[in-house]
């Protein structure tokens, strides 16, 4: 489930994190957690890919970066590629905010107890982001993978508004 139109994560940039003040200190700032538009790799593409899909460089190709830490566009075709190539698309879920994760049920089987987990969930409306339905799922387990950051980080001792 992820909240966003698009796989990508902080990778999948977002215009309107340019738009303010970039450390969020005069305004609030409404992106989640996109980059802003300068950001080239901070490590070496050789450290970033996963070891059965390496991220290499895609020369010939118009529009790649090839450089060893390129710009912050072509993690997001990384990733993109990785996707198509294990089939991830099939089980994500857009445009689909985690409102709340809890413990649903201990059930005693045997010697060991099987945990479950209520999920509930709202589908945003890519136009407006507005909530347009909710709903409650039971999983066997959940892998919580929200991210660090949710707003920019600014001086230490500076009061920033959430978004
Ligand atoms: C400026 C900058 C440069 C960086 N450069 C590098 C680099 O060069 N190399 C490197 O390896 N790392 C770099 N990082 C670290 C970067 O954070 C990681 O590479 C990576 O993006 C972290 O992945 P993540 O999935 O943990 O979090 P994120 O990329 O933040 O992804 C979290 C996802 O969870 C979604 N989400 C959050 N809450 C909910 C919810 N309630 N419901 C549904 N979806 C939700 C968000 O929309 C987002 O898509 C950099 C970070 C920053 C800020």
């Amino acid at each position: 489930m992820e909240q966003r139109s698009d796989v990508g994560r902080q990778w999948l940039y977002d215009p309107c994190t340019d738009a303010g003040d970039p450390l969020g200190v005069v305004a609030s700032v409404k992106v989640h957690n996109s980059i802003y538009a300068s950001v080239r790799l901070l490590r070496p593409r050789e450290c970033m890919g996963v070891s059965d899909f390496q991220f290499l460089p895609i020369h010939g190709v118009p529009g790649h970066d090839t450089r060893q830490f390129p710009g912050h566009r072509e993690v997001f075709f990384y990733l993109k590629d990785l996707c198509d190539e294990f089939g991830i698309m099939d089980v994500v879920r857009l445009n689909t905010k985690v409102m709340c994760v809890a413990m649903a049920s201990e059930v005693a089987g045997g010697n060991s107890s099987q945990v479950k987990w209520q999920v509930r969930s709202v589908r945003l409306d890519p136009d407006n982001g507005e909530e347009v339905a909710a709903q409650e799922e039971v999983f066997d387990a959940v892998i919580v993978a929200n991210g660090h950051y949710s707003h920019p980080v600014a001086e230490p001792g500076t009061m920033v508004k959430g978004c």
